[in-house]
């Protein structure tokens, strides 16, 4: 038979409790007062006589205080001396209070079940605040405490409770926080007082609840010892059995005291009162409590002293088995949605252990059970696990466990688990049991949220810091879709594990390969389509589609076709994640280790952020490569353009020369004279010598630009080649003189020597035709440790310096040149910077100080294998006409 019991709530008040209180306590005293007709339900005799002494002294019901009602000094001593016993035992603990809060804006007032001030200490500023309205020892609480505030609720409902802006019936105090809790009599257990601590603070104090819970707990303790024989001589009392049935609350005291030690021995028989047994059972009972309250308050300490989770756990579960005497105890947490998601036992013989919360559905059926504690909040008892039909007795009787009792977990958010305390006997539950248990597990409700808060602040802030870290080295990089392997490595010590793989989706074909890996066992052989890493890539494919994070750990489904062959391979556990932007999947990301990890889904959201920031550069890395292909893709084609513009204008222009004079031979039907058919003539072979000219000139580039421009070295003189050129130059432009400054000891140069010559000539043509003055043109050469440098210098306008790099272009003429007379292609220089490149050298212009410009060229000298050389075998040689 199930056995559930209602336990008699120990509890902190919610605020809800207390609002509500509240309320109807406002209501009832206003419609009293203004009626005079009790209420159906009266409140707190206690109460209901301040209303009454309101009544009668018209105090008009809407206002929000009464004056309080200050005794003398003689009514003070009798107040005391009726609450002596009460009064002695609080005093070390409110000097303790007292010290402890010091001048921190609080004040510690006794007061006793009436709400008449017995003591107030504490802040020496508050209470000069509090006396000026009256609040000072003798002074009838009671006229607050009718009400609403921390005080009143307290002795209303026996509760410990803290109010925020208590709403106090005299001014000027509704700012203020209270929490108060009421003070037992040891045996009796009827309110002996309340010890409340209020002051200037604002902020709810979590902690300040179970602090003067505590406290009065201490005082009830300080007050069982003063009653105690072994007390002898300090304080005995005469306990009046007849008062304690009585209703708490009327004028006459709840027990008498006589401070006359000779009188009496407590302990021994009072005559006519009660007998020594049941005085012996009710201390007996009362060490228990005060026994048990240790036990807790040792409890809540130890769950109370960890930030971290595993250890909260441990911790209630431990201290749950410890303080209800069972060999273990677990304790079950709710995921998001509500189900069971790990399960942690602590137990006397195997310490501490996770275990699947799979186990627990089994052991508790389905768990109709836990949906009362995940609903309602509910603690669960069964004393005798083989009388219940909610439960599944027989799996319950095979582990051993006989009763069971489960304590819900509550924390502002609802249930977020529950305590399970199993028994191995038969055994009634007993109230204290569930007091304990479920005070115990109201502390650890709050333990285990603040665990979880900081660790998921620690893993926020961890996860920040990885990203940040990825982000910086991603950054860094030139092109980090070309040096995957680094950032993988990067990962994959990041995140701690041991081995990695990044697989990239093939566009055209439109499957996986393998981009980058790192880590893994050397014999495993690095082919997706081997045996042993088709596991990687059946799971990656798997990740292609879902576009879904995946943890080997957590597969339930398909966990034999995706973990078994990673086994094979040597790697544990997985974590697959999409390199992914927006909806598109771009590869996957892979990162394993070779021994258990304990992976946690935050690790796997780590990485999947990870995946996503991979799979942004790895987008922006893209668009930027097909953005400069776009742009080399325009400037070809707007070279194109300029190039058929330029070779139609450049043949255009002889051509129509030449048809010009073969039409003028033609016309003239030989009526010419002799002299203009000469003209016509040297005309015509003028410009077919450009056109022939230009032909080669296309034909050399196109050569040059396709790679099959062959070159005929040999071992040469260069101050020979360069003399021999400028005598032909020289003869070919008669009453032009180059200055020379050769230098006579260069050493041979392995070169093609038609091809200098061709390049000499050319940058001596540019500059008789640039410069207007043949007589400036200087040609130097000398040499340097690495190179032979060949220099063509003129006094022309030179080159404005924007325009250095681009006149090696094809057919780029300066702006200056463009629709001049002065002829030209722009495809000299870039023939000449070809040939330059093929020799290993490089060519440039630089200004002359005195005005034009410098062209030069360079060639590495030849190394020591090449003069082993034999002169190459002549292959092709493409005819260069240096002697226009
Ligand atoms: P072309 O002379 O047939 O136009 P080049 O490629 O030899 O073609 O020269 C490219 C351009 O460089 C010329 O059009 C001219 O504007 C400029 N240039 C070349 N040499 C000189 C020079 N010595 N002085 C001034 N401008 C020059």
């Amino acid at each position: 038979m199930t056995n559930q019991r209602h336990p008699v709530h120990l509890s902190i008040a919610s605020s809800s409790e207390i609002e509500h209180t509240a309320r109807q306590l406002k209501v009832t005293r206003e419609e009293f007062l203004i009626s005079g007709i009790l209420p159906q339900h009266p409140p707190r005799p206690m109460i209901l006589e301040s209303w009454r002494r309101c009544h009668a002294m018209r105090v008009n019901p809407s206002l929000r205080y009464a004056p309080l009602a200050v005794t003398h000094e003689v009514q003070l001593y009798h107040l005391r001396e009726a609450s002596q016993l009460v009064m002695r035992a609080a005093r070390p603990v409110m000097s303790h209070l007292s010290d402890f809060l010091a001048d921190s804006g609080y004040v510690i007032v006794l007061s006793d079940a009436d709400g008449c001030l017995l003591e107030v200490t504490g802040d020496a500023g508050v209470r000069r605040r509090l006396a000026s309205i009256d609040f000072v020892p003798g002074g009838d609480w009671s006229e607050a405490a009718a009400g609403t505030n921390a005080l009143g609720t307290a002795l209303a409902d026996g509760h410990v409770v803290q109010l925020l802006g208590a709403e106090h019936y005299c001014s000027g105090w509704q700012d203020l926080t209270c929490t108060a809790a009421p003070i037992r009599h040891p045996l009796s257990g009827e309110i002996m007082g309340i010890l409340d601590v209020t002051g200037n603070y604002r902020l709810i104090r979590p902690f300040l609840s179970s602090f003067i819970a505590a406290m009065a707990l201490q005082v009830q303790q300080e007050m069982r010892e003063l009653l105690t024989p072994t007390r002898k001589g300090k304080f005995q009392a005469t306990f009046q059995t007849a008062t304690f049935s009585s209703s708490r609350g009327t004028s006459s005291r709840a027990f008498t005291m006589n401070t006359d030690r000779k009188q009496h021995r407590t302990g021994e028989d009072v005559p006519g009162t009660s007998t020594g047994d049941d005085l012996r059972l009710l201390l007996r009972m009362q060490k228990k409590r005060v026994h048990n309250a240790e036990l807790l308050a040792a409890a809540v300490s130890a769950i109370s002293a960890s930030l971290d989770i595993d250890v909260t756990l441990e911790k209630v579960a431990k201290q749950t088995a410890n303080l209800l005497r069972l060999e273990s105890a677990s304790v079950c947490l709710f995921g998001e949605s509500d189900e069971m998601v790990s399960l942690h036992t602590w137990s006397k013989q195997s310490g501490w252990r996770l275990t699947s919360p799979h186990d627990l559905v089994a052991l508790l059926g389905q768990s109709e059970v836990v949906s009362l504690i995940r609903e309602r909040g509910e603690p669960v008892i069964i004393d005798d696990v083989l009388t219940s039909v909610i439960l599944p007795a027989s799996l319950l009787q095979q582990r051993g466990i006989r009763s069971l009792l489960l304590l819900p977990l509550i924390a502002a958010r609802g249930a977020i688990g529950f305590i399970l305390a199993p028994k191995c006997i038969h055994y009634h539950w007993t109230v204290d049991d569930v007091l304990l248990g479920l005070t115990l597990a109201a502390h650890a409700a709050t333990a285990i949220e603040n665990a979880r808060l900081f660790t998921s602040l620690q893993q926020h802030t961890h996860h920040v810091e990885v990203i940040n870290d990825l982000a910086q080295l991603l950054s860094t990089l030139p092109d980090p879709s070309q040096q995957f392997e680094v950032v993988l490595r990067h990962i994959v010590e990041i995140v701690d594990m041991d081995a990695g793989m990044i697989l990239l989706r093939d566009q055209p074909a439109d499957g996986l390969t393998l981009a980058a890996h790192c880590g893994l066992p050397e014999a495993v052989p690095l082919d997706l389509c081997k045996p042993s890493l088709r596991a990687f890539h059946n799971v990656a494919c798997l990740i292609m589609t879902t576009g879904k994070s995946l943890m080997t750990c957590n597969i339930e489904r398909e966990r034999h076709i995706i973990c078994e062959p990673l086994d094979t391979v040597g790697v544990c556990d997985l974590m697959v994640v999409p390199l992914a932007t927006g909806n598109t999947t771009l590869g996957v990301l892979l990162i394993g280790s070779l021994s258990h990890r304990k992976l946690t889904t935050e690790d796997l959201a780590l990485l999947t952020s990870m995946g996503q920031q991979l799979g942004l550069t790895l987008t922006n890395a893209r668009l930027r490569r097909t953005a400069s292909e776009m742009e080399a893709l325009r400037e070809a084609d707007h070279l194109k353009s300029q190039f058929i513009t330029a070779v139609s204008h450049d043949l255009q222009s002889p051509l129509t020369a030449i048809r010009a004079s073969v039409e003028g031979l033609l016309d003239q039907g030989g009526v010419q004279s002799a002299q203009m058919h000469e003209h016509l003539l040297h005309n015509i072979a003028g410009q077919t010598s450009r056109l022939d000219r230009l032909v080669g000139e296309l034909l050399d580039l196109s050569r040059i630009e396709a790679g099959v421009l062959l070159f005929d070295r040999d071992w040469i003189k260069l101050p020979v080649l360069i003399a021999d050129t400028l005598a032909k130059f020289e003869e070919l432009h008669s009453g032009c003189r180059v200055e020379r400054d050769l230098a006579a000891d260069l050493p041979l140069q392995y070169v093609d020597p038609i091809r200098l010559a061709q390049v000499l000539w050319n940058l001596l043509e540019n500059a008789l035709k640039y410069a207007s003055s043949c007589t400036s043109i200087k040609v130097e050469a000398r040499w340097t440790r690495n190179e032979v440098l060949i220099g063509v210098a003129d006094h022309g306008p030179g080159i404005p310096t924007d325009e250095r790099e681009k006149i090696f272009q094809h057919f780029y003429r300066l702006e200056r040149d463009q629709g001049t007379h002065t002829q030209g292609s722009g495809l000299g220089l870039a023939i000449c910077q070809g040939i330059v490149q093929a020799h290993g050298g490089r060519i440039w212009v630089e200004d002359q100080p005195e005005g034009g410009s410098v062209f030069r060229f360079a060639l590495p000298l030849p190394t020591a294998s090449l003069t082993e050389l034999e002169p190459l075998e002549k292959t092709e040689l493409f005819g260069v006409n240096t002697e226009e």
